[in-house]
């Protein structure tokens, strides 16, 4: 049955002057697809920007519409005013995907086919961000790719990322990293643009990729969803102005501003050591315009900006918001994420950058990070409102069930959201995953690689393991009830090697030992581990140099001990001394 279609269109009235939202409305079109509109009649505009009616009305032509002009009488009253001290600013753009997917080769195609060409000459410096220019409209793209860098900056608060570029190679698809990569934009709230690339390869498969991209909630318009994506070859630079457009009007849709004459802000993108102009730190402006001479609070460091550089290498008198700058002057060298600020003086620089140093040297143990146990607090508080969760199972068919028990465990007052989930160990990027989220690690029949695991030590993330569904479902219940037992971890003190066994009066046998790290204490705890496996856990039943009883032994010494409960050594074994303490 074929439903009766609305033929008969009245010519619509439009204002002499209205927003590009307004026009969308009345259209009953999307803001997207009239900016998109615009663009290709040569006008580019944001989404509250306002267009005449001439424009609007060829606009509305292009969609099928006969327009009139509204009589001036009939202005709505009022209309948008335009928040005076904000200016449009530049998207600032992150490139993600899975390695091997091209995503240097394409910063590389843009930055060779549109660095802005004011100043010829000059030979491109890597400084860790670089500026394009498209139809007029600067993009800013920050040169380090991976959703690594870009988390870790978010993890230390810093939002750098405007919107994200998802590179997914046409002749490999969706594979592990793509995926995280989805859910790390997500999670940052970042919208995403697809860069099909290597489509000039002969085996490359667009459709199958697209499809997959769907199986990860990421629809491209083509499909009916809202997902822009791009087929490109970053080797043979085809279809970079058309990602190039594409990004603008992503972000055209976010309305990004900053006030070109405030105090300037940043952050820093990377920084070093220079050995002869000393410390050199990449700043993404902002807020503001920077300028030589600027005194800045830089992290914990402070200095007076002496000069400021573009990625040309050639010296720049200001820097306006999303504007990377390399710049000279500080004291010291600041960390990747750091905050910049102009202040007023040396005096209040200094003062600032010592208080921030003291508080970073009291604050040994950075809270930023959430744990299960703490969750109920927070709740209570009204500081945390989800439960952000990343899940990693041993094999992919545990991930949907386990997501769905998680799931209805939300309650009125906090939402359980399973923010990124994956098959395999917990790496470095799920944690800073879990850090900049502040969320926790749910390991199902699996376990943590030995970096993410410092990592996740350092920064107090918390990964819990379990085995059955039950307990894990049980615990986050708990927790959502505020009814979690403190629980312990392990904290390593030192390992000591085996090397001689002798017989003992008291205990049989002791173990002639060697630390190989750490340190062993008369009142620590061990664990006995031969080939990787706990044999044994117990105390130290006595310490001894020298056949003195002694306290503590450092590593690089040797020294007798007996074990509670165990005497059957053999070379090579090793000692572990942990204590317990109260998981934060
Ligand atoms: P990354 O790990 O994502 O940064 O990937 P790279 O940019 O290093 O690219 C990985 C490999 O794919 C390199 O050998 C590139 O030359 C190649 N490559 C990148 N883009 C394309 C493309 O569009 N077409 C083809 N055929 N190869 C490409």
């Amino acid at each position: 049955m074929v439903r009766e279609k609305e033929t008969t269109q009245h010519p619509i009235e439009i204002p002499a002057l209205l927003t590009v939202k307004q026009l969308a409305d009345l259209l009953g079109v999307s803001g997207v697809d009239v900016i998109k509109q615009l663009m290709r009649n040569g006008v580019m505009a944001s989404i509250n920007q306002s267009i005449d009616y001439d424009t609007a009305a060829i606009v509305a032509a292009d969609f099928g519409f006969e327009a009139v002009e509204k009589p001036p009488e009939q202005l709505a009253a009022g209309g948008e005013i335009e928040e005076q001290e904000l200016y449009p600013r530049p998207p600032v753009v992150t490139v993600m995907g899975h390695i091997d997917h091209g995503k240097t080769r394409l910063l590389d195609a843009i930055r060779q086919t549109n660095v802005i060409a004011t100043e010829a000459g000059g030979i491109t410096q890597h400084i860790g961000a670089y500026q394009v220019e498209v139809n007029g409209r600067k993009i800013t793209f920050l040169d380090t790719p991976g959703h690594e860098a870009f988390t870790a900056m978010r993890a230390r608060g810093a939002k750098a990322t405007d919107v994200a570029v998802l590179v997914v190679a046409a002749d490999d698809g969706v594979m592990p990293q793509t995926i995280e990569a989805i859910a790390h934009a997500r999670a940052a709230g970042v919208p995403i643009v697809v860069a099909l690339n290597k489509i000039d390869k002969p085996n490359a498969n667009p459709e199958l990729t697209k499809k997959q991209l769907a199986e990860q909630g990421l629809l491209i318009e083509e499909w009916g969803g809202d997902v822009v994506c791009v087929p490109v070859s970053a080797k043979r630079k085809q279809r970079i102005p058309e990602l190039l457009e594409n990004i603008l009007i992503v972000a055209e849709m976010l309305e990004l501003k900053a006030n070109t004459y405030a105090p300037a802000t940043g952050v820093v993108i990377e920084a070093g050591l220079d050995k002869t102009k000393g410390p050199l730190a990449t700043i993404l402006v902002k807020n503001g315009t920077l300028k030589p001479g600027d005194v800045v609070v830089v992290g914990d460091t402070w200095g007076k900006l002496k000069a400021m550089f573009n990625e040309k290498g050639k010296r720049v008198k200001e820097a306006p918001p999303a504007t990377p700058v390399k710049i000279l002057g500080l004291e010291s060298v600041p960390q990747a994420g750091d905050t910049l600020s102009v202040v007023t003086s040396e005096r209040e620089a200094k003062t600032l950058s010592q208080k921030r140093r003291e508080k970073q040297q009291q604050s040994l143990s950075p809270l930023r990070a959430v744990s299960l146990e703490q969750l109920f607090a927070q709740i209570q508080e009204g500081k945390v409102k989800e439960l952000n969760i990343i899940l990693k199972t041993d094999v992919q068919g545990s991930i949907e069930p386990i997501k769905d028990f998680l799931e209805q465990l939300e309650t009125e007052e906090i939402k359980v959201k399973v923010i990124h989930s994956g098959s395999g160990m917990a790496t470095e990027s799920d944690v800073l995953l879990a850090l900049a989220s502040k969320g926790i690690i749910i390991g199902f029949n699996t376990q943590t690689n030995p970096g993410a695991k410092r990592l996740a030590e350092m920064e107090g993330v918390d990964i819990r393991y379990y085995e059955v569904i039950y307990d894990l479902v049980d615990d986050v219940k708990k927790a959502l009830k505020g009814m979690m037992a403190p629980t312990y971890v392990d904290v390593v003190e030192g390992h000591a090697e085996v090397r001689t066994i002798f017989p003992s009066d008291k205990f049989g046998r002791v173990a002639g030992v060697y630390i190989s790290d750490g340190k062993m204490s008369r009142d620590a705890l061990v664990k006995v581990i031969r080939q990787g496996k706990i044999l044994h856990q117990s105390t130290l039943s006595s310490l001894k140099r020298f056949k003195e009883n002694v306290k503590e032994v450092s590593a690089g010494f040797e020294c007798g001990i007996g074990i509670e409960g165990f005497n059957q050594f053999e070379v090579g074994d090793i000692i572990e001394a942990y204590r317990k303490e109260r998981a934060r």
